[in-house]
């Protein structure tokens, strides 16, 4: 069921966002209104979609343009659409934000309707099974509010058609009864704005990306923004935490927030128990070399990944779907969470053939050895095969 959130703009905090039920009087399914739809099981192993991690997220998110760290060009850009929208007081063109997980879509969208005092819808591509899932969301939107539609790359096509002329010409086209009898209503809709957030941009048919007049991509952020991030957050969750903390937080935590906020409630239980509840930089070290973390930032999970790249298929090149069904994890979270990052740090290239890993990674692994070569018959079990698993 649609589920609206009114944002206004005197409001200070994020948990601050009022929800309300939908016009039709029902009540809203799920945190978020993301948790409710179907999910497949590729999304299993993702993050962002944990019921648990989207409480904590929303726990720390800034709530304004201004408390936005980093991404300095893509917030400027944001502020010159936001106030030419206020002045002309006409709804803000359709946005498509694209990036890897944890780096701030959601923050963003959540933060255009309460700069502009609009009222905001959420929902996500997995729980808009067909048309008429979307169809409540559509009805309910007021003039120039935001519809946020996360994880949009998988809207099924029925869905991605029916939101065409809703996203062009604010008219949806509902068709009722079938064959000879059936007949086409157009309904007038008010304008308002999507604001689709999407992991795979390459995913998104043309068609669809072609309705989005604004897209932006977000990219990692650098140590010392997430240093920023991790010192403010310290301060909301009530916690002392030294610079030099900070910072090595900051450094393990892939360029992305979610993660630094991650590791800061992490060290901060570890602080608690173990420590008199300041994070030191001693205390940080240990909480995280405690959770696998080593000083790349990289975790069991991704030295697993370049392990197998190095030991099962002789260092490569090797598809990701064949890595996922060595790993037992699915492609689409390496793709989505493993792999960005390795990629940025030149830990692995990728190939039209496949992936590669690279002298950094096996320096970094510690190994010395070259790659192996891979074993003549490909369905046989390698002796490092066997290590592994
Ligand atoms: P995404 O939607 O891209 O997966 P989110 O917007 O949910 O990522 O961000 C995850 C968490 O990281 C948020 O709860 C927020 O606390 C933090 N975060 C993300 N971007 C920023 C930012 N630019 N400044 C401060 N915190 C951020």
């Amino acid at each position: 069921m649609a589920r609206k959130t009114t944002i206004r703009n005197d409001e200070a905090d994020s948990d601050e966002l009022k929800d309300s039920t939908s016009s039709d009087g029902s009540a809203s399914g799920s945190g978020l209104g993301r948790g409710g739809g179907r999910r497949s099981s590729d999304e299993e192993g993702s993050e962002g979609n944990n019921p648990e991690q989207q409480r904590y997220d929303d726990e720390l998110r800034p709530s304004r343009l201004e408390d936005v760290v980093g991404q300095k060009a893509v917030v400027e850009r944001l502020r010159i659409l936001l106030e030419a929208t206020k002045r002309r007081k006409e709804p803000l063109g359709h946005l498509l934000l694209d990036g890897p997980p944890g780096l701030g879509k959601t923050t963003l969208a959540t933060v255009v309707p309460r700069e502009l005092g609009t009222e905001m819808q959420i929902t996500a591509g997995p729980s808009l099974g067909a048309p008429k899932d979307l169809l409540p969301y559509l009805t309910n939107a007021s003039y120039g509010s935001v519809l946020f539609i996360d994880e949009i790359h998988r809207m099924p096509p029925a869905v991605e058609e029916f939101i065409y002329p809703a996203m062009e010409d604010f008219r949806v086209d509902i068709t009722l009864g079938d064959g000879l009898n059936a007949r086409t209503i157009n309904m007038k809709l008010q304008p308002f704005t999507v604001i689709g957030a999407t992991t795979r941009s390459g995913m998104l048919t043309a068609p669809l990306r072609d309705r989005f007049v604004n897209r932006e991509h977000l990219d990692f952020y650098t140590d010392e923004e997430l240093s920023i991030i991790v010192t403010r957050n310290a301060g909301k969750l009530r916690t002392e935490i030294a610079p030099e903390a900070a910072q090595e937080i900051s450094v393990r935590s892939r360029g992305t927030p979610r993660k630094a906020n991650n590791w800061l409630r992490w060290t901060r239980d570890f602080a608690d128990v173990r420590a008199n509840g300041k994070i030191t930089l001693e205390v940080a070290r240990a909480a995280l070399k405690m959770k696998g973390v080593d000083d790349a930032g990289l975790e069991e999970q991704d030295r697993k990944y370049l392990e197998t790249i190095l030991r099962v298929f002789g260092g490569g090149p090797a598809g990701v779907q064949a890595l996922g069904h060595t790993m037992n994890i699915p492609a689409d979270t390496l793709e989505d969470e493993v792999e960005p990052f390795l990629l940025r740090e030149g830990f692995i290239q990728r190939t039209p053939r496949g992936r590669m890993i690279t002298a950094k990674a096996i320096a970094h692994l510690g190994i010395s050895q070259k790659p192996k070569p891979k074993s003549p018959r490909s369905g046989e079990e390698s002796p490092d095969q066997r290590e592994l698993f």
